[in-house]
């Protein structure tokens, strides 16, 4: 009965998953369904959006809101800390050791308990800066 229906769910779940996990563009559900799409010609934006929101709840990838923008997606569970371009929006990883001293200035100002904290740093990257154009792919 469902368990086929299940089956195939969980089976679009995991490559969903896995190359998610290869990518470190962050992307959001939309560039994931293109991407997914050469695997996966069926799959729909709707499943796509909602495996992605599943996994998400799970623990297993890291959604990424920000204010004004796209949702975006991380197979990076690990707790870490972003950087994102103010021109080209690209959004990377930064590889510092996390604040957990924040957390307990935080919670003691505030009273909550404090599960973590998220930073996102802002700025130009590098190419922006050097003034290379993006839009010409040869
Ligand atoms: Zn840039
Ligand atoms: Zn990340």
């Amino acid at each position: 009965m469902e368990a086929p229906v299940n089956l195939r769910m969980t089976k679009q779940r995991q490559v969903i998953l896995d190359e998610l996990r290869k990518m470190h563009s962050h992307p959001t559900a939309d560039e994931m369904y293109r991407l997914l799409r050469r695997r996966l010609p069926k799959i729909s934006l709707g499943t796509v959006y909602r495996n992605l929101e599943v996994l998400s709840d799970c623990g297993l990838i890291q959604k990424i809101e920000v204010a004004g923008t796209q949702k975006r997606f991380d197979g990076n569970a690990s707790h870490h800390y972003h950087v994102r371009c103010n021109r080209c929006s690209r959004l990377e990883d930064v590889y510092v050791d996390v604040d957990a001293e924040m957390n307990r200035k935080v919670s003691r100002l505030t009273e909550y308990d404090i599960a973590q904290h998220r930073m996102e740093f802002v700025g130009i990257c590098p190419t922006c800066k050097a003034g290379a154009r993006r839009d010409d792919f040869d």
